[in-house]
């Protein structure tokens, strides 16, 4: 025996007769090129197929195809987190001495890129209240670039007008990227309604089973190249195995999604019942600040869906909150969303600790603040066990 014969060597089994049903999985760093001008062509875009896995691979491809559809992307491309999907367009659409604006009401970990990474690029940054347009307007000027906003936002739940944002965004020049992320597109096509860029937590609902961390941007044409090019050179590209778990809980998220928006909806016309609860805010109900624009822009199989979020306020403030959430059982305290099953969180003390109590104040956000992200349980489970719990504050 040489000694080369203990190489691992790939084995060369190319075709099968019959085809998969499943997706296969592809491990592959590296893939095998004809020649160099294959090689050449493929790297060079002006041909399908892959060379390298920070460049793409057919997990990627397949997953990112599916959403595309789904939000009605013309180019789109899965990434390693939900911020990397933040990050990507950031660094894609805007340079130094440019200017971004941003919805106030964002996911904090947003916040901190734009504040604390973005401005040592030079980029500066003004935070405005997206649900004023005459506000937003009034933010921008030649060197705003992109503008942020989220369809739901977190924790509150204010829905953006999105056609509304997009005409002020591209009046000024600039692109609008939206945080689809508490809606998913099953719920509302941001791209459709005019924005630029759209993107996703995979983490959160379209994966929905709590085991892998991946984002998705989708993007039109003009910008679709930077997008490529930042991805793999600043590498935030995805893994194989990340997108296959993905796509497989892609496939049963129009029926998961379906099961905790009623269930959503039930649970916010319950807590409005109640004693206990001093306010709920969630996107259905129709004394919800944006209800009209919500009906307008939302989507689902048999009319408007409302998302699978609802916030409340406790009566007993923080004393009643530490007793409800002890007291719920069947209710986990995970400081995510979008779980197979319902799930909590408490905004003062997780999402957004890093404010101060008057900036929360700001923001609505007290100590009886309750966020659910409701699951797929039957109504009856979720009403009872909220019962359960609320009984003890
Ligand atoms: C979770 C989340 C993100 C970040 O996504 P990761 O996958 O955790 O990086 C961004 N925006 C919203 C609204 C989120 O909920």
């Amino acid at each position: 025996m040489k000694p080369d014969d203990f190489l691992p060597r790939p084995d060369q089994v190319k075709t099968f007769a019959t085809q998969p049903h499943a997706t296969p999985l592809y491990l592959t760093s590296v893939w095998e090129c004809e020649s160099p001008a294959q090689a050449d062509a493929m790297l060079g875009g002006q041909e399908p197929g892959y060379v390298y896995q920070r460049d793409g691979h057919p997990n990627g491809a397949a997953l990112a195809a599916k959403l595309n559809e789904l939000e009605q992307a013309p180019h789109g491309m899965v990434v390693a987190s939900g911020m990397a999907a933040i990050s990507v367009p950031l660094l894609a659409t805007v340079a130094q001495g440019e200017h971004v604006v941003t919805a106030s009401r964002v996911y904090g970990k947003t916040l901190q890129l734009l504040n604390a990474e973005a401005s040592r690029l030079g980029i500066s940054l003004t935070v405005v209240d997206t649900n004023d347009l005459a506000a937003v307007a009034a933010a921008m000027n030649e060197k705003t670039k992109l503008v942020i906003a989220e369809t739901i936002a977190n924790p509150l739940l204010q829905v953006a007008d999105i056609a509304a944002l997009a005409e002020i965004t591209h009046r000024g020049g600039a692109r609008l990227l939206v945080d689809n992320t508490f809606a998913s597109p099953l719920v509302c096509k941001p791209l459709e309604l005019g924005a630029d860029i759209v993107m996703e937590s995979l983490t959160k609902t379209l994966n929905g089973h709590s085991d892998v961390l991946l984002g998705y941007l989708g993007c039109r044409t003009d910008i679709w190249p930077r997008v490529k090019q930042v991805v793999s050179a600043w590498g935030f590209s995805a893994s194989p195995f990340d997108c296959w778990l993905a796509a497989r809980g892609l496939a049963t998220a129009h029926l998961r999604l379906e099961r905790a928006c009623s269930n959503a909806l039930r649970a916010a016309e319950f807590l409005s019942q109640r004693r206990e609860v001093e306010r709920v805010e969630y996107p259905g109900l129709a004394v919800h600040p944006q209800h009209a624009i919500a009906k307008r822009q939302f989507v689902g199989p048999t009319g408007p869906q409302f998302g699978t979020m609802v916030a409340f306020q406790l009566k007993g403030g923080r004393a009643a909150a530490d007793k409800f959430i002890t007291a719920a059982k069947d209710i986990p305290f995970c400081p995510s969303l979008g779980e197979l099953s319902t799930t909590l969180s408490h905004p003062e003390t997780t999402s957004h600790r890093g404010l101060t109590p008057e900036g929360r104040a700001a923001l609505g956000i007290t100590g009886g603040t309750i966020r659910l992200s409701v699951g797929t349980e039957t109504p009856e489970f979720v009403c009872s066990s909220l019962a359960t719990a609320l009984m003890q504050t």
